[in-house]
């Protein structure tokens, strides 16, 4: 007759009793296998849908956010390593970029290349971006509701890619980054936080570059210092 009033007592019971039957019948062990432990990544909860480069360019689509969409060929949304520890942001595409699509390959984006390349790295080790990512007419500078219609893709690219450093190339990507309204000169070579210890190198453009040639080697200084903060080692002593 079952005990209603001790059920735990009798569970114990027939545990024992079917042991013992087990060891008469020779089983000495019992295989557990280990509980499977659930990742509390949170990637694995309800409802998360992981930020990717890819999904980002779906969300901007056919962008009219700012005035911009009016006059430009191709959004020029960025290209390079999704998981890269180095991301440079420049202004915005010049009218190279705008007709192909893609940032820095005009005269400038070679300049850039020739960077990237004397750092020991290749284009599709780093991400490209720029803050605006359509082109301004006449390469004008980008303006402040442009900027800050175009803004947080940037900033959800840099969250997708969540590089070490972060290379700000010229004025405006250096205070869009930062949010300040210090001027480039003032800026440049020295780390400052953005943010998740994102470090961010303030630069000079390399299309500032191509119109003074004595300030590459401010750059090049600049550079030692992220190449020395992500452990690299240049193979050139400039580029
Ligand atoms: S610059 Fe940015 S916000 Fe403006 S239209 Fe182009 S993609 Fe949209």
């Amino acid at each position: 007759m079952t005990d209603n009033k001790t059920p735990g007592k009798n569970l114990a019971n027939d545990i024992r009793n079917y042991l013992l039957c087990l060891k008469e019948i020779g089983i000495e062990e019992l295989p557990i296998q280990k509980p499977k432990v659930k990742s509390r990544k949170s990637e694995d909860r309800p409802g998360f849908l992981a930020l990717t480069l890819e999904s980002i360019r779906e969300e901007l689509g056919d962008c009219k956010r700012c005035k911009l969409h009016k006059q430009r060929t191709n959004i020029v949304f960025g290209v390079g390593n999704p998981d890269a520890s180095l991301v440079f942001v420049g202004e915005g595409p010049g009218e190279d970029e705008d007709l192909q699509g893609e940032p820095f390959v005009g005269k400038a984006g070679r300049l850039l290349t020739r960077i990237i390349e004397a750092m020991g790295l290749e284009r599709k080790d780093v991400y490209i971006c720029n803050v605006v990512k359509c082109r301004p007419p006449g390469n004008r500078n980008p303006e402040p509701d442009e900027i800050a219609a175009c803004r947080p893709f940037l900033e959800k690219q840099i969250d997708a890619i969540k590089p070490k450093i972060i290379v700000a190339l010229g004025t405006h990507a250096a205070q869009t980054l930062l949010n300040t309204t210090e001027k480039i000169t003032a800026l440049r070579g020295k780390f400052c936080r953005y943010r998740d210890g994102i470090r961010i190198m303030p630069t000079f453009h390399p299309s500032y570059l191509l119109r003074n040639e004595g300030k590459k080697k401010e750059v090049w200084e600049d550079m030692k210092t992220v190449m020395k903060a992500l452990e690299r080692k240049s193979t050139v002593d400039s580029p």
